[in-house]
């Protein structure tokens, strides 16, 4: 049987393309011609003061809280439900992550939840953009303006969606990109930072490369200038090859995204009545970027059942995102029931560009049987329709 994977990133002949003039060009490394055209189109398409290519979404996130100021025994208030990259940026700099428990219709931070935690020690939040669908910006900032916190957006998997009818990945004074082979646009791995105001950009641009400017720059001048290191740095860079894929991808990103969209639209459809589960829900005042499709199985399925089953017949899926909270690295006392109870019951189903209208058919009719096999009413229901 043809197997549907979870996911499957579109990358293609354009992208070789790209990857070729690269190579003609002699400068495959960071910090050259593509990774500053990609960051001037990233500037632009975000209308932000500064955009960062770097190497991932974690190294975005370690930067932003490092030109944010962030000092060790500081608290950050981070998203739960979501891959815990957000806190274990704050653990880089010795910093407390705080756990904010999120919305139980959107699984994005309950601001609610974020004004409850802030406390004398609290210097910002970092919000997620979870699987795609932006959090409640205008309330977060709200909360952050009231007690003077910064603002970061993960939009790690959020490129294209939008909230407000703003972009997300500038919908907060600094935002995070991912680039992973699992996100929407990709380049394997690879990251950027949005920063609105230009001196925060300029900060974890020099941090990103050991401290210095651009080798790439500083070898086109004429003369001998020799470079003085004045900061720690690492290296984060984003390498040109990297670049030049993305600039295609960025290109590509409404016609990826409209086919994302329609794959979405037809599992709300098809899945609409089917009471074992519930379908992702969108509020009205934002678009979701589906990097990934979770529903929400009735506390009666026997997820593991379901996957395995859904897996046999060659159909990716899996538990979607994690609860930060509990992940044993974190030693935390906090509990956030609600990203708890989405961490046991969501389930991820196929989502990505080349999807055709018969696999995924085929998955919701795989997913259908399978959730009224392995649920405890399943006996009750006598498998009826
Ligand atoms: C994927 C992801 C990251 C990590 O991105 P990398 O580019 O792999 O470092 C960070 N945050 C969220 C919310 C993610 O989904």
């Amino acid at each position: 049987m043809e197997s549907i994977p979870l996911v499957h990133a579109s990358l293609g002949e354009q992208e070789l393309a790209a990857v070729a003039e690269v190579f003609a060009s002699g400068w495959p490394a960071g910090q050259g011609p593509r990774g500053k055209a990609l960051e001037a189109q990233l500037t632009q398409k975000y209308g932000v003061g500064d955009a960062v290519a770097v190497s991932n979404c974690g190294a975005a996130l370690h930067l932003a809280l490092l030109a944010l100021g962030v000092k060790p025994g500081d608290e950050v208030i981070v998203a739960d439900y979501t891959f815990p990259a957000p806190a274990q940026a704050v653990r880089y700099l010795d910093a407390v992550p705080v756990f904010a428990d999120v919305r139980p219709d959107t699984g994005t931070i309950d601001p609610q939840a974020v004004a409850d935690l802030v406390t004398a020690r609290t210097v910002g939040m970092i919000a997620v953009d979870t699987v795609g669908l932006p959090a409640d910006y205008t309330q977060l900032q709200q909360i952050a303006d009231r007690h003077g916190l910064f603002v970061v957006e993960d939009a790690a998997c959020a490129v294209g969606a939008t909230y407000q009818g703003r972009e997300a990945g500038a919908l907060a004074e600094v935002g995070c990109l991912s680039f992973h082979g699992r996100k929407g646009a990709t380049s394997g791995e690879g990251g950027a930072l949005l920063a609105a105001d230009a001196k925060i950009g300029a900060d974890a641009r020099l941090r990103s490369s050991f401290g210095i400017g651009s080798i790439f720059d500083i070898s086109e001048v004429v003369g001998l200038p020799i470079p003085e290191f004045t900061e720690i740095g690492y290296n984060f860079k984003l390498s040109d090859i990297a670049a030049a894929i993305l600039q295609v991808q960025l290109g590509r990103i409404g016609e990826l995204l409209a086919r994302r969209t329609a794959v979405a639209a037809r599992y709300g459809e098809l899945l609409a009545g089917e009471d074992l589960l519930t379908v992702p829900h969108v509020p009205e005042d934002r678009t979701h970027a589906w990097q990934s499709y979770m529903v929400t199985l009735d506390a009666g399925v026997d997820r593991a059942a379901v996957a395995a089953e859904l897996r046999a017949q060659g159909i990716g899926c899996g538990h979607g995102t994690w609860a930060t909270h509990v992940q044993p690295v974190f030693e935390s006392k906090q509990t956030c029931p609600v990203s708890a109870d989405l961490f046991r019951r969501n389930l991820a189903i196929p989502m990505h560009a080349e999807l055709s209208a018969d696999q995924v058919e085929r998955v919701v009719t795989a997913l259908r049987s399978a959730v009224r096999t392995h649920s405890a009413s399943s006996k009750a229901l006598g498998g009826a329709a």
